[in-house]
């Protein structure tokens, strides 16, 4: 086998691993194992940046959405 030969049976072994849905990942809130698990803004206003981001999957992320949007309402409403 030569060295060519090689890197492309791990190139196939790589494709083949990614058809097999290896690049899931488990949602660090509800532990699901989907692909849409990826760093997002969120709707918050923290002074650390680094509080904005929250990573997890589409579901969660709604979910989270929907609370904030509650929050904001709530805090705007008190203002009002
Ligand atoms: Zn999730």
């Amino acid at each position: 086998m030569t060295t060519t030969d090689r890197m492309l049976d791990c190139k196939a072994a790589f494709d083949e691993a990614q058809d097999d849905g290896n690049d899931l990942q488990p949602c660090p809130r509800c532990g699901l194992y989907t692909d849409s698990v990826i760093r997002r803004h969120r709707h918050t206003a923290y002074v650390e940046d680094e509080m904005n981001y929250v990573t997890c999957c589409w579901e969660c992320f709604d979910i989270e959405e929907d609370y904030w949007d509650e929050q904001w309402n709530d805090y705007y409403g008190g203002l009002m």
